[in-house]
């Protein structure tokens, strides 16, 4: 399996670091303060398909993502409400509620996409201990600093290969101009790693810490996380371009100055944007859409899911209505070709069908397979494998129903994931409530 690698800037073959066939992903998971929109489903759908292939190909994946339902300020630069709290204010809910709620909805269009949930699924506030154990090491290992009444920050300074993952350059970077003027900060690019609350009023989430009542900043949770599930250092890790400058180079800095280990992760994966007509997506222009939008529409989640296969998961997509109304139609084209294979085959059944490799294929089949398997090991070529998949619906041969089904597998239709109950993993201290797999008891 081959992708491309942010650190690296170039598509490298993945390994993995226990020199056996485990893959730890850690995929940045969603703030729980608003509804998912469909640039949100085209990541975790893409993640899926990541981890889909990762199996497909014989690796055993343990797929963890966090929920964020504390310390995500509105601005990355440590100023600003928290989503959370804002979001309670918003809806007039507590910040339990409001947490509750949105990922409660988060899962349920995870489940219609079919992308299947991540084997774990730990939420932030269930983790303060670690997050508090992990800027306790970094304050051991000098890398902190308090500005009072604001919070502990860690001090980029100190860091010789601090930025390296985005290339930044940090006596060019201009404070102000990017993450906003904090009082106190050392350097342009320090970050809170604890905030302490405000003294004149009571925050709805708030904890006791070494350093005074307060709350976690959001970077500190991913690295904590990430390292309780896959250890302190791990294969792969995925999430947007825009958190390449700031949310991820944040957290490599904390994990590697905790713990004295480079580098944190093998192999940073990062999705592009999804825009629609042409434009980022915002509120103000009402192009803000979820996949209830998409459903109230007359539209499949398949035909969405579709479009997202349609561009590599590095390259901008534009959504419009178009594309997806020519998406359905295809995806429908793919189920009736199934559909009619199906029934001139000996297989009553889509369970019946065999898995590639039961069953000898001709050479044209086995031809389009192979093709297949390499677009898709290959950073994830998702539009030339569907092309591949095309070249099915033009063929007599019965026997393509056995890719069509596997070729689903890697793209569209749940499976049951297998379970690797040899999965040795670090568990966390604390008391993580953690969503399992369909079917799957992961680790509990
Ligand atoms: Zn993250």
């Amino acid at each position: 399996m081959k992708l491309y690698n942010t650190s690296s800037k170039q598509v490298e073959t993945i390994s993995s670091l226990s020199n056996d066939s485990k893959i730890g992903v850690y995929a940045c998971g969603p703030t729980v303060y608003d509804y998912a929109h469909i640039g949100h489903m085209r990541k975790y759908t893409m993640d899926d398909v990541l981890v889909r292939t990762l199996e497909k190909t014989g690796w055993q994946v343990n797929h963890v993502m966090n929920i964020t339902d504390v310390g995500h300020l509105v601005s990355d630069g440590d100023t600003g409400e928290d989503k959370m709290e804002k979001g309670a204010r918003k809806t007039g809910k507590t910040v339990w509620e409001v947490a509750q709620h949105f990922e409660e909805d988060f899962w349920q269009k995870l489940d219609r996409m079919e992308v299947r949930r991540p084997d774990t699924a730990p939420r932030a506030t269930d983790h303060i201990a670690e997050q508090i154990a992990q800027v306790q090491a970094l304050e051991k290992n000098g890398f902190t600093y308090e500005i009072p009444g604001d919070g502990i920050y860690f001090d980029t300074s100190q860091d010789p290969h601090y930025g390296e993952l985005a290339r930044l350059q940090l006596e060019e970077q201009k404070e102000g101009a990017r993450i906003g003027v904090t009082e106190g900060k050392r350097n342009p690019a320090d970050f809170a790693l604890w905030k302490f609350s405000p003294t004149d009023q009571q925050r709805a989430m708030e904890w006791d810490s070494p350093w005074g009542k307060g709350f976690p900043g959001w970077h500190i949770e991913c690295s904590a996380m990430s390292m309780c599930y896959l250890g302190e250092q791990f294969e792969i890790h995925t999430g947007g371009i825009d958190h390449i400058p700031v949310h991820h180079t944040n957290e490599i800095a904390q994990a590697e100055n905790a713990t004295g280990k480079r580098p944190f992760v093998q192999y940073w994966v990062h999705h592009n944007f999804l825009l629609v007509d042409g434009q980022k997506m915002s509120k103000s222009l009402e192009n803000f859409y979820t996949l209830d939008d998409v459903e109230e529409r007359g539209f499949s989640p398949m035909a969405l899911k579709m479009l997202f296969l349609s561009a590599n998961y590095r390259d901008e997509l534009n959504f419009t209505w178009e594309s997806l109304a020519a998406m359905q139609k295809g995806y429908e084209k793919l189920q009736r070709k199934a559909q009619q294979l199906l029934e001139q085959s000996a297989y009553e059944s889509w369970e019946d069908v065999p898995e590639v490799g039961a069953v000898t294929l001709s050479a044209e089949l086995q031809k389009i397979y192979d093709d297949f398997v390499y677009q898709m090991t290959n950073d994830l070529k998702t539009p030339q494998a569907l092309a591949t998949v095309w070249k099915l619906t033009k063929c007599k041969d019965v026997q393509a129903i056995v890719l069509l089904k596997e070729m689903f597998e890697f793209l569209f239709s749940p499976y049951n994931k297998t379970v690797y109950a040899d999965w040795t993993v670090k568990l966390c201290s604390g008391s993580p409530r953690t969503l399992i797999n369909e079917n799957v008891f992961f680790f509990f």
